[in-house]
């Protein structure tokens, strides 16, 4: 058995040493308190924006048919090839943990036709997702992403309105510097030709350009602006770009996407070398980045996918969507921690054990009706359940016993201005109840 004391400056035996073999897995985290709070700050603010815009949450399984994804995100992308969570079942059959979510919401669209009982559909999800990387800040293998995906229509107003909308969010949410960044890869008349030029031009750089970049130039030469080889991105500015090479209705539909971000009051910088990872995307693709997380990170992304449902077998279906991550945004309000703390209204000390029956049904009484109430049960000294209602932040502390009971009085102390009175035990519910909801 091997030991690790790393991390832990606990000198309790108990709490230094964990056997390494149950250890968490690299890359996956446990989330508690206080982090806990700000992610249910964020889980809260987030259903509440998408269902005022008509979005429904669909939950869908963490594990899909490994086909799924190579073929809704693409065998070639770095997600499908290299970071897959892939494993057979006891029947043989194989499959992977979700490392994206929409390939699952469109194959559960298709599964269940719900595009027959309404023609549009607007659906979000939230949920973990993984993908074999190297760990590092902000980046894990088990991670959260949320996201929405608005399927039946193919105008552009619907692509601004998604942009919009997680603007808006992101505002809400109070993230600084925030700005999004457009673009369009085209269609299936357009982008073909262009890949062409592209694949050309390649060909002179060959030499200069990474492994992985070599190998994309005849399969998915775009994928060349998403290279994160510092040496591939300084060739990356010299190549011709796909918005010069857009065709009529791709331009125009661009035109009206972006004269509609204007109407939604949503500023944005057209960037001719935004891709996106991902095989699906046609037309609009957009990033939202903030100065907190600099320049690199998007807080999240999305696009236009109006083939994605084809090449899953279905009919075709207009689609755009965008998806975050949770970890990140938590990342960004780590500052305000403490706004998000539930609050402790009240506490309750027992200086004896006389009073344990009135306080015990007290307590129980309030948290019935929603108020947060403590207490510890455990005999411990008056001057010890003092500190941890002090630790707690509770707003106002009880003290209840044999002392109290013999005065048919409770003491209520104000823990801000340390004021304290006494409370007759007749009407001590009623008065709470008062004070605290
Ligand atoms: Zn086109
Ligand atoms: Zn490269």
């Amino acid at each position: 058995m091997t030991f690790d004391t790393v991390g832990c400056s606990c000198q309790k035996r108990d709490h230094r040493q964990i056997d390494m073999e149950i250890r968490s897995v690299k890359g996956m985290n446990d989330i508690f308190e206080p982090q806990i709070h700000i992610w249910r700050h964020i889980e809260d603010q987030v259903r509440k924006h998408f269902e005022s815009f008509c979005y429904t949450e669909i939950k869908t399984p963490v594990v899909e048919s490994t086909t799924l994804f190579s073929r809704g995100v693409g065998d070639s992308t770095d997600i499908v090839q290299k970071e897959m969570y892939t494993f057979e079942d006891r029947n043989g059959e194989k499959l992977s943990l979700r490392p994206e979510g929409t390939a699952p919401v469109v194959r559960a669209l298709l599964e269940h036709q719900l595009l027959n009982q309404d023609p549009i559909q607007r659906l979000y999800y939230w949920g973990p997702m993984f993908r074999y990387e190297r760990p590092q800040k902000g980046r894990y293998r088990q991670f959260h992403q949320y996201g929405v995906e608005y399927f039946g229509s193919e105008d552009a107003w619907v692509g601004a309105e998604v942009i919009a909308m997680v603007v808006k969010l992101f505002e809400k949410l109070k993230l600084k510097g925030l700005a999004v960044r457009l673009g369009s890869v085209g269609c299936d008349q357009c982008r073909p030709s262009y890949k062409t030029i592209l694949s050309e031009s390649l060909k002179s750089l060959h030499a200069q350009l990474c492994s992985d970049c070599q190998n994309r130039t005849q399969k998915n030469p775009l994928r060349v602006f998403d290279c994160k080889n510092e040496s591939c991105k300084k060739l990356v500015g010299q190549l011709p770009r796909i918005l010069d090479h857009l065709c009529q209705v791709c331009g125009d539909h661009f035109a009206k996407l972006q004269g509609a971000l204007g109407e939604f009051g949503v500023s944005y910088r057209v960037d001719s070398g935004l891709v996106r990872g991902l095989d699906y995307y046609m037309r609009t693709v957009f990033e939202v980045t903030s100065q907190d997380l600099g320049a690199q990170d998007a807080v999240g992304g999305g696009g236009r996918y109006d083939k994605l449902s084809e090449d899953l077998g279905g009919k075709p279906v207009p689609a755009v969507g965008f998806a975050g991550g949770i970890e990140r945004l938590a990342m960004l309000l780590e500052s305000r921690q403490t706004e998000f703390q539930p609050k402790l209204p009240l506490y309750v000390v027992m200086p004896d054990d006389q009073g344990v029956g009135t306080c015990a049904r007290l307590v129980s009484e309030l948290r019935l009706l929603g108020i947060r109430a403590d207490i510890d049960y455990s005999g411990r000294s008056m001057k010890s359940q003092m500190k941890r209602a002090d630790r707690s932040g509770a707003d106002y502390v009880l003290i209840l016993g044999g002392q109290e009971i013999s005065k048919k009085m409770a003491v209520l102390r104000n823990m801000k201005t340390k004021a304290q009175e006494e409370i007759p035990l007749e009407t001590l519910v009623d008065d709470l109840k008062r004070r605290l909801q």
